[in-house]
């Protein structure tokens, strides 16, 4: 059924009128219908984890699960992208923060940010809001971007990477070699991190081509002084290939699936020594 919101008529009775799509997300951002899951980052070296990235889920009340490929779109057309995306920040670095005050050792906590969050002229103070709010230092939170965020207008893009990195956050370019300008990207603007797309990673070790992409992509980032993340690793062979290519990090349903917080905790308690 159609998730309504129930209007009351003067008899007392009530009319359920039936809610746009617009209209449910708004009631999601604002009615405790959103929750974040976190996926580990690992150090391809060693195993352990180094990050861990926040996605957001929408639990809609008729429908279950909602995976964000069927509402970030919406969200980024109606504008509604700007408050969602400023309760994942927060609520990101409020749980970074409670794992802090569990006393493992500190990691990075990644939130993804889309175009028109990146094109709000109060992005930055937000941000510094959040950390302050949260008590979280800003060299712990990075944020994720694709190139289609910062290239839409790079001048304006430039100017808020500009005010991030002042404030000690770290940036880095999402799914990396997914679409056209990825160079360019590159070329254009300060990141500190590269995540090699899934799209790439998916085909090792096999395919030459493949592989040939990987291995240039991780040397470039070497050479522009990025540290680089291979994406979507499912696979024993994609690991090793990763590791022999020295590939910097790694996340993927290889080492765990996004989880709930308290599975994040049980994982970092497990690798403790
Ligand atoms: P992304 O930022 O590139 O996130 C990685 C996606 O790949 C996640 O999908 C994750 O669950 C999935 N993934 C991770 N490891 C593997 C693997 O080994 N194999 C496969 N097949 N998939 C893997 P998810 O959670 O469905 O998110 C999809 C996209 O939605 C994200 O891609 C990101 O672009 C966007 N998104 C998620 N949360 C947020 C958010 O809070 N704000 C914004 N603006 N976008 C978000
Ligand atoms: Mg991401
Ligand atoms: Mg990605
Ligand atoms: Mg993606």
């Amino acid at each position: 059924g159609r998730n309504t919101l129930q209007h009351h008529d003067g008899a007392g009775t009530s009319v359920g009128m039936p809610l746009g799509e617009h209209e449910e997300l708004h009631l999601a951002i604002t009615g405790d219908q959103l929750f974040l899951e976190y996926q580990p980052q690992v150090d391809v070296a060693t195993g352990r984890i180094t990050g861990i990235e926040a996605l957001v889920r929408w639990n809609h009340p008729a429908k279950g699960r909602v995976p964000p490929i069927n509402f970030i779109p919406l969200a980024e057309e109606t504008g509604l992208i700007v408050p969602l995306g400023l309760w994942v920040l927060n609520e990101a670095c409020r749980q970074a923060r409670a794992w802090q005050d569990t006393g493992v050792a500190p990691l990075t906590i990644a939130v993804n940010v889309s175009a028109k969050q990146f094109a709000d002229p109060d992005f930055a103070s937000h941000v510094a809001e959040a950390l302050e709010r949260h008590g979280l230092q800003s060299h712990w939170l990075e944020l994720e971007v694709t190139e289609s965020v910062v290239m839409q207008d790079a001048e304006r893009a430039l100017a808020m990477m500009a005010s991030l990195r002042a404030l000690g956050v770290r940036l880095s370019i999402d799914d990396f070699g997914s679409g056209y300008s990825s160079l360019a990207a590159l070329k254009t603007f300060p990141f500190d991190r590269l995540k090699m797309d899934r799209s790439l990673v998916e085909a090792l070790p096999g395919d030459k081509t493949a592989v040939a992409i990987v291995s240039a992509v991780i040397s470039l980032a070497q050479t522009l002084k990025l540290s680089v993340l291979a994406e979507g690793v499912e696979t024993d062979a994609q690991m090793h290939f990763l590791r022999h290519a020295r590939c910097e990090e790694a996340q993927g349903y290889r080492f765990s699936r996004p989880v709930s917080p308290e599975e994040i905790l049980r994982l970092l308690q497990t690798q403790l020594r």
